[in-house]
């Protein structure tokens, strides 16, 4: 047996033996999903021993250095992890912006120090992150942001304001994009993270249509940061910036790739329409527009399995997250439109207890988003015209 066959066997049998059944369930409401953080509360037992039990073994940030709180594994390894969790379908044990943004960043950024301080500390899932990114005035112009913070002894003195900070209400601590100099756009950001609970700290909740609240607006009015918070020299954030918006943009493309195993699209149509003689859906339209996206998102698959090959390898195009995005969003987008095409007007349920309070068209709306948050799809293809196809003028 080769080396990894045995990672594979041996990680199987600790799967099996530590994932509790309840773990393998499909996510069902927001309640079901463990961000952890200091006011975490577990929706079940299973879901605490499911997040200590993968903390512990490093196994929430596989690929993460062990001195870090990660469980040191090969990219090969993780893969094999990756395959064997989605094979029992077992529920991400930790869902965080810690991991999939600010960890990665404050690897290839951050001091010794900062990396001992916070990066276990996200492992274990004992802070909860937030991203103070966009301002009422910088969205896809970002680095249009004002947010200032003046130089003070040894610290900074925090000013602005934030826009759509997810669960900036929630989360224990923000990294945030900064102001430290007017001298030039770009070169004038830094990289800081600070305590939400800071003195000067405030959070709106911005309430949607649907009234529920999924982000903020969030204030700072002469918030004290010290500078060992800093990430990256003083007026190189906007390096540290767009490098965390390359891993972000990674995560969100992994929308594109569904849930893996069940077909809930294909699934769905057959309990819409039934199966005709030979055993294919009976709609023939609408067998051939699920056909058309089946092979869109296997070809995507197949890219993005790549593409995180090169990533962990350090051999991606900086751009090639942008791709990702674009492409991993708006198909999430048409897998939805398809999904509810085929449900006919059943799918349009929104209260009752057949369609689980309305998830699926709840999905639907939601992946509207996709294409907005964390870049939205226009830019993405800027970038992609500008940095991989090197168009003119773009
Ligand atoms: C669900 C969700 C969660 C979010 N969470 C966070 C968060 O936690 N933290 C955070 O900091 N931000 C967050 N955001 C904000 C997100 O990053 C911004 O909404 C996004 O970058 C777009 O900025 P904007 O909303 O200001 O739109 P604008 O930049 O004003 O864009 C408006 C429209 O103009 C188009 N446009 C703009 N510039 C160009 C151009 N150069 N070429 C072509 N078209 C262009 C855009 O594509 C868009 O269609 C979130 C957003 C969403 C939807």
């Amino acid at each position: 047996m080769t080396e990894i066959e045995t990672f594979r066997t041996e990680t199987r049998a600790w799967l099996a033996e530590n994932c509790p059944p309840e773990m393998r369930e499909p996510v069902r409401s927001d309640a079901d999903v463990c961000w952890g953080g200091r006011r975490f509360e577990p929706s079940s037992p299973a879901q605490k021993q499911w997040l200590d039990r993968m903390g512990e073994r490093g196994w929430t940030v596989p690929d993460w250095p062990t001195e870090y709180g990660g469980g040191g594994l090969t990219p090969a390894q993780t893969k094999v992890l990756r395959e064997e969790m989605a094979a029992i379908r077992a529920r991400n044990p930790l869902n965080s912006f810690g991991i999939s943004m600010l960890g990665p960043a404050l690897l290839k950024y951050g001091t010794e120090e900062q990396k001992l301080d916070h990066l276990p500390k996200i492992a274990r899932g004992q802070i909860r992150w937030c991203q103070g990114y966009s301002e009422p005035n910088a969205g896809s112009d970002l680095a249009a942001l004002a947010t200032s913070a003046v130089s003070d002894g040894d610290d900074y003195v925090v000013n602005g304001q934030k826009v759509w900070t997810s669960y900036a209400d929630k989360a224990d601590w923000i990294f945030c994009l900064v102001r430290t100099s007017k001298d030039s756009k770009q070169g004038g950001i830094s990289f800081v993270l600070f305590d939400m609970d800071s003195p000067g700290v405030s959070t709106k909740p911005i309430l949607l249509i649907s009234g529920y609240s999924p982000f903020c607006e969030t204030f700072f009015d002469d918030v004290r940061v010290p500078k060992a918070n800093r990430i990256h020299d003083e007026n190189k954030g906007w390096d540290v910036a767009k490098y965390l918006l390359g891993h972000e943009r990674e995560m969100i493309s992994g929308m594109g790739l569904g849930g893996g195993g069940r077909n809930p699209l294909i699934e769905g149509a057959i309990a819409t329409v039934g199966l005709d003689h030979d055993g294919r859906l009976a709609d023939p339209l609408l067998r051939a527009r699920i056909a058309e996206f089946e092979v869109r998102a296997r070809a995507f698959g197949a890219m993005s399995e790549r593409f995180i090959d090169e990533l962990k390898a350090g051999r991606a195009h900086p751009a090639q997250p942008s791709m990702m995005k674009y492409y991993g969003t708006e198909l999430n987008k048409q897998r939805h439109e398809l999904a509810m095409a085929a449900g006919g007007s059943d799918a349009l349920e929104w209260e009752s207890e057949r369609s689980n309070g309305g998830a699926a068209p709840r999905a639907w709306l939601r992946t509207k988003a996709n294409s907005i948050e964390g870049g939205t799809s226009e830019v993405q293809l800027n970038i992609v015209a500008k940095r991989i196809l090197e168009l003119p003028g773009a």
